[in-house]
């Protein structure tokens, strides 16, 4: 029998703290920003199968720091203005900006597995793909 599918909120809370999405085992990074090819659980390939996967990560990861740089900016200039430091600003949000894109990339990645795992929930079927190793003349069976 299946194992029941995790809430998103269980997706995204394992994914935050780098673990599977799919079955919440640590494990799944091989170094600070590389994945695993599989879940060392589940058996889950973390790319799931496609080799352009994680361009979505990079953008959540732009997206997540711009935020960041957004969010903090607006509240420098409510604080300080009208003596708002915008030299500060300026190479602190560069700063920022890049020390945030480091930080923030592996978790974006393990993000946007949970993403993916919520729009397109997995099945038993595509678990054994995974499992198998997948293979060019059997293709995924999501797709
Ligand atoms: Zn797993």
């Amino acid at each position: 029998m299946a194992a029941p599918r995790p809430s998103n909120l269980r997706l995204l809370s394992r994914a935050l703290a780098r673990r599977c999405p799919n079955c919440g085992a640590p494990g799944i990074f091989k170094s600070y920003t590389e994945l695993r090819e599989h879940c060392p659980n589940c058996g889950l390939r973390l790319h799931r199968g496609e080799s352009d996967y994680f361009i979505g990560a990079y953008l959540l990861n732009l997206v997540a720091v711009e935020l960041l740089f957004a969010l903090l900016l607006g509240v420098v200039v409510i604080v300080t203005y009208p003596n708002t430091p915008w030299t500060l600003l300026q190479w602190g949000g560069m700063a920022l900006i890049i020390i945030g894109a480091v930080i923030c990339y592996p978790i974006t990645k393990s993000l946007w597995l949970a993403a993916d795992l919520m729009f397109r929930p997995m099945t038993e079927k595509e678990l054994d793909w995974h499992r198998e190793g997948g293979s060019a003349d059997r293709e995924l069976p999501h797709l």
